[in-house]
């Protein structure tokens, strides 16, 4: 802005300074006047007040500039800085209309800004010398006061420039009329008031004069900046948010994004903004997005968790997660909102889970299978051990059993008798008898009928034998046609009542081969019994094989039992 002196004298004040970097460059001709002073002193007057005008901030300052012709007089200075130079607009306190000629203030003019509902303000050189209540309310300065005061020190500093400038084109413009703007207000309250100024330049007989009116805006303005903050606010949190969103238009063109977009596609965000969207699409989903973008801007069909692969700047592919919404259905300012989130990370690891899963279940398979084997195996085992028990069983069976006769064999009689033997021993009063047993005349039998018939007789007494005979009593055969019958806990009377029975039994039983033939067989039995300490087991087997001889000495068929001689 050109700073002319003469025109910052009407502007502002008779009485100016100019200063640049402290020096002074221009004084005003009426300021010289009025202190007498040369250039020279009032720097160094203003050189010895400098600390006190630099400290005076926004308000007015009070201070004295010396007179030569009346010693001094008070004044009141306001500062403003325009680019690098410094203005020292003064005006003499207690002088209305310091204009001089300006203090009267032409009667209509006077009039109008009375009945006027806005601030009106008329100036004279810089002083306020007419104010209407509505300023007076505005401001809150007592109607008096306000008269005399610069206008310049009720303007805020940061309104200053604009004032003095709008001023300036009321001057250069031929019907003075200055251009509306808006300017901060420093009242008394210390409240901020925002004012849309109006005014002119009016020159009459009585002089020059500045009118204005201000129209308070300060709810206008506060509602404005606040409306700019939130704005700020949201281009901030667009810019900053920690996830993708893009505005694309109904061509499918991305018309803005934020920097989020820009750093994960690896472009200038420049060159992301008015490309289509489809172009940073991984090949093959582009047809899918453009159906996708169809739908939503021709039938309203909503995008909704949707996922795509993103091809980046440096050729790296990344999965996002995406809605997208129409925001807006103004006629030709359609646009669709797309938010996302890079959920690249995501995606490996749950294809990281599904192999891992995929392995695991193979191993369970495999382990599934291993245990259906070894169960097979184990079966087999079983089934085996099963069998080669009863293998063993019969094994033992047969080990202990006659083969012809299917009754214990000689071994297991010495194995029985022994352990009979021992009981007998053990037991106060134990006692055994056993029952020796053999086929009259068989030898002539076998001679007879044969060999074979003789085996068959032989098989078919061993079955009458086990009838005769307890559970508990041993039968074995001892060998050839011989028999022998142990009886535990038997004494040789009892011995001897079996022994007869059996001796009676096998007499009355036929005995057949089955060729129809029929014959009768005899048996001669001894018996023997011994009690504890009377011997061991060859004793009992001598006593009723000493018995059994007895018995074939006699007559055969009979029983005889052994008695001490
Ligand atoms: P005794 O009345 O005195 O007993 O006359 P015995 O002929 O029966 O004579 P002994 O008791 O000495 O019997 C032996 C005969 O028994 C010889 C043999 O012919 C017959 N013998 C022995 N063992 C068997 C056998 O396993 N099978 C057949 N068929 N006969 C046998
Ligand atoms: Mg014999
Ligand atoms: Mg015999």
């Amino acid at each position: 802005m050109d700073l002319d002196l003469e025109r910052l004298e009407r502007i502002l004040s008779p009485y100016i300074v100019l200063r640049r970097n402290a020096d002074i460059v221009s004084v005003s001709d009426a300021l010289a006047l009025r202190t007498g002073l040369s250039r020279e002193e009032i720097r160094e007057h203003l050189d010895a007040r400098c600390p006190e005008l630099d400290s005076a901030g926004r308000r007015y300052h009070f201070m004295e500039l010396p007179g030569k012709a009346d010693g001094g007089f008070e004044c009141t200075c306001t500062t403003t800085s325009i680019s690098d130079t410094e203005i020292l607009a003064f005006s003499e306190n207690g002088a209305p209309g310091a204009g001089g000629d300006a203090a009267v203030v032409p009667e209509a003019l006077a009039a109008m800004a009375r009945y006027s509902a806005s601030s009106c303000l008329i100036v004279a050189r810089g002083v306020i010398i007419h104010a209407n209540e509505a300023f007076i309310e505005l401001t809150g300065y007592p109607g008096p006061e306000v008269i005399g005061k610069q206008l310049i020190g009720i303007v805020s500093r940061q309104s200053r420039e604009t004032f003095i400038g709008a001023c300036q084109q009321g001057l250069e413009d031929p019907e003075g009329i200055i251009p509306p703007v808006d300017i901060m207000l420093t009242p008394l309250s210390g409240k901020r008031i925002f004012v849309n100024m109006r005014g002119g330049w009016l020159r009459s007989s009585g002089g020059e004069y500045l009118w204005m009116t201000l129209n308070d805006i300060t709810d206008q303005v506060i509602l404005m900046r606040r409306l700019q903050e939130q704005e700020r606010r949201f281009s901030d949190l667009f810019d900053i948010s920690p996830i993708g969103l893009l505005y694309v238009d109904p061509r499918g063109i991305i018309t803005s994004c934020n920097a989020f977009v820009g750093n994960l596609m690896g472009y200038d965000r420049a060159e992301i903004q008015g490309s289509a969207f489809t172009r940073f699409v991984a090949p093959g989903e582009e047809q899918r997005l453009r159906d996708e973008f169809r739908d939503l801007f021709e039938q309203g069909r909503e995008i909704q968790q949707r996922e795509c692969v993103l091809r980046t700047g440096t050729g790296e592919e990344v999965t996002i997660q995406y809605d997208v919404q129409v925001i807006s259905r103004k006629r030709r300012n359609v646009l669709a909102l797309m938010v996302f989130s890079d959920i690249t990370g995501k995606k490996k690891l749950e294809m990281e889970l599904m192999e891992k899963n995929a392995e695991m279940e193979k191993t369970l398979w495999e382990m599934a299978e291993v245990k259906d084997a070894l169960e097979a195996r184990a079966g087999e085992l079983n089934r085996a051990t099963e069998e080669l028990k009863v293998l063993n069983e019969r094994l033992s069976q047969l080990s202990i059993t006659d083969g012809l006769t299917e009754i214990y064999n000689h071994r297991h009689f010495q194995d029985r008798l022994s352990e009979e033997m021992e009981r007998v021993q053990r037991s106060k009063d134990g006692v055994l008898s056993l029952l020796m047993l053999d086929i009259d005349d068989f030898k002539r039998f076998n001679d007879t009928y044969g060999h074979q018939c003789g085996d068959m007789v032989l098989k078919q007494l061993a079955g009458v034998l086990k009838k005769c005979v307890r559970s508990i009593d041993i039968l074995a055969r001892y060998g050839g046609e011989e028999f022998a019958v142990i009886l535990p806990n038997t004494h040789a009377k009892d011995a001897e009542i079996v022994a007869r029975r059996i001796c009676d039994t096998i007499r009355s039983t036929p005995f057949s081969f089955g060729t129809g033939i029929s014959v009768k067989v005899t048996v001669s039995i001894g018996v023997g019994a011994i009690g504890r300490g009377q011997g061991d087991k060859s004793e009992l087997v001598r006593r009723a094989d000493s018995a059994l001889y007895a018995a074939k000495a006699k007559w055969k068929d009979r029983v005889e039992v052994w008695e001490e001689d």
